[in-house]
């Protein structure tokens, strides 16, 4: 085990104190009820204390292993001591001065960074941002500058966010988009590569089939942009066959469409590469970024090639809080943690010691129709056996199991039949290997 991974006071166990959720969490629960907008629903209402490792504490002071990541961000472990020192120290000298009135090196810093990490060795030039919607809402707006085009292609199962333009983005109606239109307009959605659900169509004749789309129903001269997840992340880590990525990216080269990667959930060596579009042979003409960049400070970035970023004119892009100093500082801590420990070595080790206990699972189980992903972002997808009809009535009873037995996992997919696992790649292996212990248990209890 990483020497570093020991870097929490936190017990690396888990520990059930209470029921769950347990007296203090359900006080809290009716007091949250009070106060906040039950439009934001709570996934497994435990409140938490503190975290790290592969733990989470929580104010009754249960220990949870947590299977989520808070969606992919704290990679590098929750409360990381590199990026808790960097954030307190830079709260000391300086927290804010927006970087449009008077700029700091630390936004610079996170931008070079970038340029170097991201795919590709062309000229590039970055942007930063709070959130991950708003990273992809600037992508587009500057690929739209930078061709003069107005359409938007993204791919069936999608998700690119909650903001008005980004809700168009994104595939799925409920929850995130019922009630909300009218949406932006010149969004056009084409196939996604569905391996498990495409039969016997490869991934070259479902690039086909959305290139087609693109050609007949839109005119590829009307694109700005096609953004793709390498690996779909709430669509339920879907990762298209091989040569579906790499048919849109020549497609879009040809004809001149800015090809836009949003790695804001597959990023910073989640998939056991720093990005999921390095297994695809593709560089991406931009690339947006958020989630597990900073340690679980809020930051977000668009990286791409200089001539495109540099396109707009000077005032065009930016925000108050975009790239504050603190998340910077978070952000290049991580960064440096993701570097000095292989965190990408780290990834591939949790996928080494993951997959063959699913594929264990997936023999007794054959509600597990199919097991994919990457490094530290894989996932089951539930079915009635020997077809492809959902199942999330079990996903929703193996998430339920899991919680009460103090292991905090996450579902997902257009069918709400997606188990999927983030870990942090702090997660020390025993603590993994008890998870997919629970998860195994929760199958004998609930098929
Ligand atoms: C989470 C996510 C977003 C949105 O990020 P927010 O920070 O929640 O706005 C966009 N794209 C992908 C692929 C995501 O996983």
């Amino acid at each position: 085990m990483n020497p570093t991974l020991m870097d929490t006071e936190i017990a690396q166990e888990r520990r059930l104190v209470t029921e769950i959720p347990g007296p203090r969490s359900q006080a809290l629960l009716a007091k949250k009820t009070e106060a906040v907008s039950s439009g934001v629903g709570v996934g497994l209402p435990v409140f938490i204390e503190r975290a790290g490792g592969g733990v989470l504490v929580d104010v009754d002071g249960n220990h949870l292993i947590d299977m989520g990541s808070g969606i992919a961000v704290t990679t590098v472990g929750n409360a990381n001591p590199m990026v808790a020192d960097a954030v307190a120290s830079q709260a000391r000298d300086l927290t804010h001065t927006c970087f449009m009135v008077t700029p700091y090196e630390g936004y610079v810093d996170v931008c070079e960074a970038l340029n170097r990490l991201t795919p590709g060795d062309h000229a590039k030039r970055s942007a930063l941002f709070n959130s991950g919607a708003e990273a992809v809402e600037n992508a587009v707006k500057i690929a739209r500058y930078a061709t003069k085009r107005p359409a938007v292609v993204v791919l069936e199962h999608g998700y690119h966010g909650r903001t008005n333009l980004t809700m168009a983005l994104t595939a799925k109606n409920m929850p995130y988009k019922e009630g909300f239109g009218p949406f932006a307009p010149e969004i056009y959605r084409v196939p996604m590569s569905y391996p498990f659900r495409d039969g016997p169509h490869g991934g070259k004749e479902v690039a086909l089939w959305a290139t087609t789309k693109i050609d007949k129903e839109v005119g590829p001269h009307n694109v700005a942009a096609i953004v793709v997840e390498p690996i779909q992340g709430e669509g339920g880590f879907v990762v298209p066959a091989p040569g579906f990525i790499a048919g849109l990216a020549e497609f879009a080269r040809e004809h001149g469409i800015v090809f836009i990667a949003d790695e804001i959930q597959s990023g910073f060596c989640r998939t056991g590469d720093w990005f999921a579009m390095e297994h695809e042979g593709v560089v991406p003409d931009m690339i947006t970024t958020a989630k597990g960049i900073a340690g679980g400070m809020p930051l977000a970035a668009v990286t791409g090639r200089a001539e495109l970023m540099d396109a707009v004119h000077a005032g065009g892009l930016g925000g108050t809080y975009g790239g504050n100093p603190v998340a910077c500082a978070a952000g290049l801590a991580a960064i440096r943690w993701m570097e000095d420990n292989d965190a990408c070595a780290l990834a591939r080790t949790i996928e080494s010691v993951m997959m063959p206990r699913l594929k264990a699972m997936q023999e007794n189980f054959p509600q597990i129709g199919d097991i994919r992903g990457r490094g530290a972002m894989l996932a089951i997808e539930l079915v009635e056996p020997g077809t492809t009809n959902a199942n999330a009535a079990l996903a929703a009873a193996l998430n339920k199991h899991c919680h009460s037995h103090g292991v905090v996992t996450l579902t997902a997919g257009t069918y709400g039949n997606v188990f999927r696992f983030l870990p942090p790649l702090t997660m020390p292996m025993p603590l993994l290997e008890e998870a997919l212990s629970v998860l195994e248990s929760g199958f004998e209890a609930c098929v």
